[in-house]
């Protein structure tokens, strides 16, 4: 394949992006013929926004080009690993739409296979124990400029080593007191192959294999030999690990492995006026400033389904984003549209007043009641209709009304018409005001048959507006959500990212109305509610409340 040869995918008309190039022509070299890759989170934390391009990706390859892609959980490092974690990524992964095939995997699944092999290098002279202190073994290490020195432990025989290792794995030393080298380079430009650290102590309960280990792999070491166990033909990390690819290789060329995995980089997702590291997510929950992992002001899946964006709107901006060897920064306000753009063609539509100002119309009976119909998607016609009450007292929102105004106000003024979204045509006569001036109620008259027609004596009106029974609707709280940091760039420079919250990302509003069936809206819906935007009921208040997704309006010019 040459470089300049641009391939057209089937599935979308954009071009191949550059590692399923990689794959295309691995099949065509009779390489492989089928891909098979992994996504490997360690359960530290929640899975966030970057990590579902990581999914998407490592998912999407081998749906596409046939395969299969494994879940496993990267966990040798018990100290911050649980099994809340494991749970979370599991729902998240399950929620996304994707399946892993097999077993949920673990690197500790595999933790006597990586035992047995760092015995095969030290019988093969390539790994030592070393017991130099953190301290020293950095100045050891050397810098970027300047050349490593080797551990006075280095030269130490097999049998030796072979001993202090056993010492290592039945608890002898403690925490740091050494480790497990592998023999490479220390004058290598390459600071990882700087005799690297292959396994280290750690006097700690692992979730899943307890008490059976105290000496725990480092990333590297088990990161591609789990790779090669699983068969994975494709290891797809991000650009930071381009400099552990040596090491990688170096393990694999050295080992009697299964398989001979290759790694491939890719540039992470970044997005503006978010945080996208785990660590700090931690903290926003740890020191409270958010309502834990599933926030719906985090950029966590968790926090995502909960404030109602779909999966369908993630896989669409995950595939919008592209996949590319640089790490750039994404404008949020391109996530923002996918979920938009998904919502408006797939959300159900329903009415809510979140400023409740009551109407009375005069010449409408008192006791009668009415069934107006709404279709459930102005062009979905598998959404079912609703059907909604409509009597002689509603609700309006405040905003939509004024004593006096301009033409350019297109709502309700006493003297001129609106139009009930669904209903009649109505027009204002006057409106009555409390103690302080603040106007309580308005007195307003239908005009007849106007349901679906224009009024007969020519007068149109200008607008149309959303409106709520008096008598039989439902009451909830909405929180409105904004942007969770003010700053563009939360994590760069010197600033502490908590120093730029948002202090408005979160407003309650109590007491707001809505149409009744909305009584019976079901967690993992989200609607749009006319006229203010996208809304789901939250999974965890008691009462009624509703999350705002995301406002009506688009920002995102690309
Ligand atoms: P964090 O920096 O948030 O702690 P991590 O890389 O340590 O992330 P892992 O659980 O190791 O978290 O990540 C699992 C997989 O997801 C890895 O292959 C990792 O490269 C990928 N990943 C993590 N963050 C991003 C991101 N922002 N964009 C794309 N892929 C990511
Ligand atoms: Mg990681």
């Amino acid at each position: 394949m040459t470089a300049d040869k641009t391939i057209i995918d089937n599935d979308s008309d954009r071009p191949l992006h550059f590692l399923e190039q990689i794959i295309t022509r691995d099949f065509a070299e009779g390489k492989h013929s089928q891909v098979i890759t992994r996504f490997p989170p360690e359960p530290n934390g929640y899975l966030h926004i970057g990590h579902a391009k990581s999914i998407c990706l490592n998912f999407g390859l081998p749906e596409k080009f046939g395969g299969e892609c494994h879940l496993r959980f990267d966990d040798t490092n018990p100290a911050k690993e649980n099994q809340e974690y494991i749970d979370a990524i599991i729902r998240d992964v399950e929620w996304l739409g994707y399946r892993w095939s097999g077993d949920i995997r673990y690197a500790s699944n595999y933790f006597q296979q990586f035992y047995e092999w760092a015995l095969y290098l030290i019988e093969q002279g390539k790994a030592y124990v070393c017991h130099l202190l953190p301290d020293e073994a950095r100045e050891y290490r050397g810098t970027l400029t300047e050349p490593g020195k080797n551990s006075p432990y280095r030269e130490r025989s097999v049998q030796e080593n072979l001993d202090e290792f056993e010492k290592m794995r039945t608890g002898e030393y403690d925490e740091g007191a050494c480790a497990l080298r592998a023999k490479i380079d220390m004058a290598s430009s390459n600071m990882n192959l700087r005799d690297p650290i292959l396994y280290r102590i750690r006097k700690q309960l692992h979730h899943q294999t307890d008490d059976k280990w105290c000496i725990y792999p480092m990333y590297d070491f088990a990161h591609g030999q789990g790779d090669a166990i699983e068969g994975v033909t494709h290891s797809i990390c991000t650009m930071e690990f381009a400099d552990h690819r040596v090491l990688y290789e170096w393990l694999i060329d050295n080992l009697p492995v299964p398989s001979k995995p290759v790694q491939y980089e890719f540039g992470r997702l970044n997005l503006n006026y978010t945080v996208t590291s785990k660590r700090k997510l931690k903290q926003l929950v740890d020191d409270g400033y958010v309502d834990g992992w599933d926030d719906p002001r985090m950029p966590t899946l968790a926090g995502m389904r909960r404030r109602g964006v779909t999966p369908a709107a993630l896989r669409k901006f995950c595939d919008m984003i592209g996949v590319t060897k640089s790490d750039g920064i994404v404008d949020v306000s391109m996530l923002e549209h996918a979920i938009r753009d998904d919502l408006d063609k797939n959300a159900p539509r329903a009415m809510c007043v979140l400023n409740p100002l009551k109407v009375t119309l005069t010449n409408y009976p008192e006791n009668k009641t009415e069934m107006v119909t709404a279709a459930g998607h102005p062009n979905r016609d598998d959404l079912a209709e609703r059907t909604l009450p409509f009597s002689r007292e509603i609700y309006i929102d405040a905003d939509d009304f004024r004593e006096e105004a301009n033409k350019k106000y297109k709502r309700l003024v006493i003297g001129k018409r609106v139009r009930l979204r669904s209903a009649y045509v109505i027009e204002a006569d006057k409106c009555i005001k409390g103690d302080k001036g603040n106007i309580i109620e308005v007195k307003a008259r239908i005009i007849e048959d106007t349901i679906g027609s224009d009024p007969g004596d020519g007068i149109k009106p200008k607008g149309v507006i959303q409106w709520v029974d008096a008598k039989r609707h439902a009451i909830f709280d909405v929180a409105l959500y904004d942007r969770l940091f003010n700053d563009a760039s939360p994590d760069s420079g010197e600033k502490n990212f908590v120093d730029v919250l948002n202090p408005e990302s979160l407003v309650m509003k109590t007491q707001c109305v809505g149409e009744v069936g909305l009584n019976e809206a079901e967690v993992g819906t989200t609607y749009q509610f006319e006229r203010e935007g996208y809304f789901c009921r939250d999974s965890k208040s008691e009462g009624l409340m509703f999350n705002r997704t995301i406002g009506l309006r688009d920002t995102f010019n690309g």
